[in-house]
């Protein structure tokens, strides 16, 4: 900070890091970045912050940046440095010629979820309005589309149900799947201090994750689930409630289909959904279990908060809804200090979804099937959407890789390397005529790009992005794009490019044409933002200052659906071959695909991904601490360091995919869920094996 000298202003904005939203003062000396404190009025963090928010924002000067706009014919040549002018017309023209060939269906987009709502509209609207089709899809698809789907099934709405302030109000937390100690510290040190104050906790998880570890609560229960049986261990739970006489009659009666549950209960009280009887299927003690079922269904105000432990499964669309089957069977919806709450990962995945990033909606969750949604877009746009749904990321590569999908614009996303099954991604992308990047870096997927535009940071745009409570959140430019345009303005050049005749000359008229087309966002604007600090939607005529708590007078399809989860093994089996099982995650240091993280000289970094083994398991392959290790699976292989603890069972191995030198997603394979192809990132049989070292 001495070198950099002292602040001369400040500009209030939100970290672009996890779905907690917080909100920072960005401190400036003259166009200099002085340094990020966090902002005390911040209504999702009140003044406190992560390393990540804090620290971790020096990629954004970082030399590896690119600025200037780049193509080539071929993936084999050299990059050329050429105007925006032409990298746009470029682009412009091999979409439109692949579309005369090939079908206006043969091009699509990818959109990221740490992309503003405004600029994630953009692209949905660039896909719907100027490409004429609905291939339009999310990095949400590989985390919370499973949210999406059980959600909107069970409570009408794809959301999160309370705000972030009413943990206060909670007696018993209920963590499924999510590690929020590195996913989402913020909201994880509010967690401990309520548990700190009283609160029970039940952890499903099949790692001994920081929460269970340092909560010291005397009546604490880990379930250290066997990874791909959480329906399992769900409907078990709920058995153990139904059986029991435990559920709030009353509050089903009142809020929830009455017939629907019947049939629900008489399924759930079958004995083969008895802890006893799922005990070797799951690895939970049954008695653990029972006691778990009873506390969350007597211990008081009861709230659930589950991460992509819960969605990257084959059954992670049912998870979510057995999840708000517990939730509903304990009356346990609608009131402060309780509720379903997704832990999203990243800033703007519920913006993204809300935005119609998805092949099938339209923004605000409304299927493109039905006409009278449509029509209220054709107006605003004055085309023709496409009735039919479009292709989802997975879809999109199986049609390249079979040749018919030919032209990619993907913003803000590495597939490469984050998405399952990398020789798979590899392939499909190869077999494309046209790859537009769109990032601040020459990514992974850039290696098979033909176009690449320089894309801006957080720092130097305006928008909005709406965290895991549904408040929308100002981000305000504190600098100006070093690249020369904030991503918005690049899409609607590359719409123009293509003939749209677009004019927003600010994302505020962006937001404008949200709140105009969006019932949920009906009462949004920039002016009402500024006015209120941040906003949590549905705000509309009904609720012109917001919605912190979801269904607290009914649900928005008029009653809760109870649905039958009938828990169903993934096909991914461990073997003789494969033995064992990895399960991959985070570290509080970095995100993601480290794009960022790994290039901020203050985070806190060991140079790599390591792998995660009991000792128990590693001593039988003659596997010491630190040791160099081969992993693979039927997809492919990596070499890893190992280390070894008591956090993972025996039979369970675990690893990040932050670094792309580790590839940790070629060993991840193409199973997904049912509904949703949320890939199965959590379940890989694998094998390891000792090994000299990459
Ligand atoms: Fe950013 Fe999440 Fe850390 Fe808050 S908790 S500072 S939003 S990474």
């Amino acid at each position: 900070v001495a070198e950099l000298g002292t602040p001369t202003r400040s500009v209030i904005t939100t970290c672009a890091y996890c779905g907690v939203g917080c909100s920072f003062k960005a401190e400036m000396n003259g166009d200099q970045l002085v340094r990020m404190v966090p902002y005390k009025h911040g209504k999702a963090n009140r003044g406190h912050s992560c390393v990540k928010g804090r620290f971790a924002y020096g990629y954004a000067a970082h030399q590896d940046r690119i600025l200037k706009p780049m193509i080539r014919e071929r993936i084999e040549d050299p990059w050329r440095e050429v105007a925006w002018d032409e990298a746009l017309a470029f682009a412009a023209d091999r979409m439109r010629g692949i579309q005369e060939r090939h079908g206006r269906r043969s091009v699509g987009v990818i959109t990221s979820s740490r992309c503003t709502n405004e600029e994630t509209y953009l692209v949905q609207k660039l896909t719907r309005a100027v490409f004429l089709n609905n291939n339009t899809d999310t990095c949400a698809r590989v985390c919370h589309s499973p949210t999406g789907y059980g959600l909107g099934k069970t409570f009408g709405t794809s959301a999160g149900t309370q705000d972030f302030d009413s943990v206060e109000q909670t007696d018993v937390v209920l963590i499924i799947g999510a590690n929020p100690t590195d996913g989402h510290p913020v909201f994880a040190s509010r967690l401990k201090k309520r548990l700190r104050q009283g609160a029970k906790l039940i952890v499903v998880d099949p790692r001994r994750t920081d929460i269970v570890r340092s909560a010291h609560v005397e009546a604490s229960h880990h379930l250290p689930l066997r990874p791909g049986t959480n329906v399992a261990v769900i409907s078990a739970m709920a058995h153990v409630i139904v059986t029991e006489g435990l559920m709030d009659e009353a509050y089903i009666r009142d809020r929830c289909d009455w017939d629907e549950f019947q049939h629900y209960a008489e399924f759930i009280a079958d004995p083969r959904h008895a802890p006893e009887a799922t005990e070797t299927l799951t690895g939970v003690p049954a008695a653990e279990l029972r006691a778990a079922a009873r506390l969350f269904a007597t211990g008081g105000n009861g709230a659930i908060y589950y991460g992509l432990g819960v969605t990257e499964h084959s059954q992670g669309s049912t998870t979510v809804m057995a999840i708000a089957n517990l939730a509903m069977l304990t009356g346990n919806i609608g009131r402060p200090g309780v509720g379903v709450n997704p832990l999203r990962g990243q800033n703007n995945v519920q913006g993204a979804c809300d935005m119609g990033s998805f092949p099938h909606e339209l923004p605000g969750y409304r299927h493109v099937k039905m006409p009278d949604v449509r029509a209220i877009f054709e107006n605003a746009w004055g085309v023709q959407i496409d009735p039919e749904p479009g292709l989802r990321i997975p879809n999109m590569l199986d049609a390249a890789v079979e040749g018919t999908f030919k032209g990619l614009y993907c913003q803000g996303e590495d597939i490469l390397q984050s998405d399952p099954d990398t020789h798979h991604v590899a392939a499909g992308l190869a077999a494309m005529e046209c790859v537009i990047v769109h990032d601040l870096f020459l990514n992974e997927t850039a290696n098979y790009a033909h176009v690449f535009l320089p894309g801006s940071s957080f720092l130097e745009k305006d928008g909005t992005f709406t965290n895991a409570e549904r408040r929308i959140n100002r981000v305000r430019k504190v600098m100006a794009p070093r690249n020369g345009y904030e991503d918005w303005e690049i899409t609607q050049m590359l719409a123009n490019a293509m003939g749209a005749g677009w004019h927003y000359t600010h994302p505020s008229q962006i937001m404008d044409e949200i709140a105009a087309t969006t019932p949920s966002f009906a009462g949004v604007s920039y002016e009402r933002l500024e006015e209120l600090g941040s906003v949590q939607w549905p705000c509309n005529e009904a609720a012109p200052t917001g919605t912190p708590l979801m269904h607290v007078d009914g649900f928005q399809s008029g009653r809760g659906h109870f649905v039958i989860t009938e828990y169903i093994p993934t096909d991914e089996r461990t073997s003789p071959r494969f033995p064992l099982l990895l399960t991959t995650g985070r570290i509080l240091s970095q995100y993601n695909v480290g794009a960022q993280t790994r290039r901020t000289e203050n985070t806190a970094w060991h140079g790599q991904d390591v792998l995660e083994i009991h000792p128990h398991d590693a001593e039988t392959r003659g596997i010491r601490d630190g040791d160099w290790v081969r992993l693979a699976s039927r997809a492919g292989e990596t070499t890893l360091m190992v280390t070894l603890t008591e956090r993972v069972s025996p039979g369970v191995v675990y690893t990040t995919f932050h670094h792309p030198a580790t590839q940790a997603n070629v060993v991840t394979t193409d199973f997904s869920d049912w509904a949703t192809n949320c890939p199965e990132y959590k379940v890989t049989a694998v094998q390891v094996s000792p090994s000299n070292g990459p």
